[in-house]
């Protein structure tokens, strides 16, 4: 158990997940308190030892008192992280940056101007990134600047589609998901609600061409081909299409799929899939509540190329329970026969709401992820002819490393790119759906949650389409 003290809450989420960074499988409890003891003190204690870092170190690492509030910020974290690299006698490999994005930074400063050289400095002095990190931030960046150039983002947007049911619900599950067999009367209840949803939000996007469109959840194809159909038809028929860069669907478990639900999406002009194994060993599958089999995931991509599909992406993770670094170079070989044209490859995270964080005592032993068993992931997709293109990060991350998504030229996924660049905004349907609306000159982002729970989401559609009309009016869109 870590205590953790902070006497400012304005630094409490920041602190933790740094903390947490060092110490992923350990609780870190926090203790804010308002006795103003020595101002902006972090206190934290380790099994007995104590850091405190306070504003005093900060000023000692050349920030003046009056400095603004960021730069104040920044030092401390630093300082905290100099403390905790000491004490641990670890070093981060992407230093003090915990947020999700940290390809913006990079991106930022290649907008600015400023050379790869300069821009390597800044991410090793200022925010301690490893050079490997640095490599990887700067060839992502550069290729989402590629490839946001060919598209008028500003002026388009993209749209999201959540369909939350799966065949079984995954250890590590925390996206908005429920198992089919229990929901199986009452989808087509949720597909009437959907369409209502897209239709009310067709009509405020009137006269506007999305550039992408992604269905997502949950694993859209646990649905009937029937109704598959009907959603995208909705699509077609409501929302102007001419201007279409990508068609996504996650078809992502290989046990929701068929020849027909295959079909349909070749139908409707679907470019994108995506057939998720996460590992290709049998004994993690069983043991991560997949319930399908290794041979399935083949059978699936197969059926899938058979259908035409010439783009499909294959998510994977690193660190699940028991596996090591042998087990995730069988993993690679495996996709390697198979050659997808895009990868992406997740780092475990455990997040408070996936049924993994109640086991987290039992597995934290047999969670490995290093950055040898990364850079192997990286070798193994440039064999694979992929480059890498995004990349995110999450918190309490095994390992403390990233999400990066490859492809081949040309085949990657733009929404992708588009929802961690924050560049345009996306308008999410179905229960859970955040939508997401950039205002570029204003430099601000708002979000609209639609709720998660799917019968909240049936019984308060209307109250849902009303907010997001009134935004579009209060905010002139
Ligand atoms: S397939 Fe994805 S959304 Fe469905 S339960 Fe597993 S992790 Fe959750």
């Amino acid at each position: 158990m870590i205590l953790m003290s902070v006497n400012n809450q304005e630094y409490y989420d920041e602190v933790r997940v740094l903390i947490k960074a060092f110490h992923p499988f350990t609780a870190v409890e926090a203790k804010t308190t308002t006795e103003d003891v020595v101002e902006k003190t972090v206190c934290v204690t380790v099994e007995g030892r104590q850091i405190s870092v306070s504003i005093n170190d900060v000023i000692l690492n050349g920030v003046a008192e009056d400095d603004s509030k960021k730069e104040v910020y920044h030092a401390l974290k630093t300082t905290l992280y100099q403390a905790l690299e000491k004490d641990t006698g670890k070093e981060l490999p992407w230093g003090i940056l915990t947020g999700v994005r940290p390809t913006k930074i990079v991106m930022g400063m290649l907008e600015e101007g400023k050379m790869q050289d300069e821009i390597r400095l800044v991410m090793r002095d200022k925010y301690r990134v490893s050079q490997r990190k640095t490599d990887l931030s700067l060839k992502v960046a550069e290729r989402e600047q590629m490839l946001l150039k060919k598209l008028d983002y500003e002026k388009g947007f993209s749209i999201y589609i959540g369909i939350p049911f799966c065949p079984t619900t995954c250890l590590y599950c925390s996206f908005t998901s429920y198992p089919i067999a229990a929901w199986k009367k009452r989808t087509d209840e949720y597909v009437d609600a959907l369409l209502c949803e897209m239709k009310a939000m067709a009509e405020l996007f009137k006269g506007r061409k999305p550039d992408t469109v992604y269905f997502g959840g949950g694993t859209p194809t646990t649905l009937e081909p029937e109704q598959l159909d009907r959603i995208l038809s909705g699509l077609e028929e409501w929302f102007d299409l001419s201007g279409l860069k990508e068609l996504t669907v996650e078809a992502g478990r290989p046990d929701s799929v068929t020849r027909e639900k295959f079909l349909v999406l070749k139908k409707h002009g679907v470019t994108r899939i995506s057939i998720n194994p996460q590992t290709m060993n049998q004994k993690t599958l069983d043991l991560i509540g997949r319930r399908h089999t290794v041979e399935q995931v083949r059978e699936a991509f197969y059926l899938a190329r058979e259908c035409g599909f010439d783009n499909i992406n294959m998510d994977l993770i690193v660190g699940l329970p028991g596996e090591n670094q042998e087990d995730v170079r069988h993993t690679m070989e495996e996709v390697k026969k198979l050659s997808p044209e895009n990868l992406t490859v997740h780092s475990l995270a455990i997040k408070r709401a996936a049924a993994l964080n109640l086991w987290k005592d039992k597995f934290s032993g047999s969670i490995h992820n290093t950055d040898e068993i990364i850079e192997m992931t990286a070798q193994y997709a440039g064999q694979m002819g992929l480059n890498p293109y995004y990349l995110y990060r999450q918190k309490n991350m095994a390992g403390n490393f990233e999400n990066v998504g490859y492809a081949k030229n040309s085949m990657e996924g733009l929404y992708n790119i588009l929802i961690m660049e924050e560049r345009q905004s996306i308008i999410a349907m179905g229960a859970g759906g955040s939508s997401k609306f950039v205002f570029p000159e204003e430099n601000r982002i708002e979000r609209i949650e639609n709720v998660k729970d799917v019968n909240h989401y049936i019984g308060r559609l209307d109250e849902m389409i009303e907010r997001k009309k009134k935004f579009f009016v209060e905010n002139n869109i």
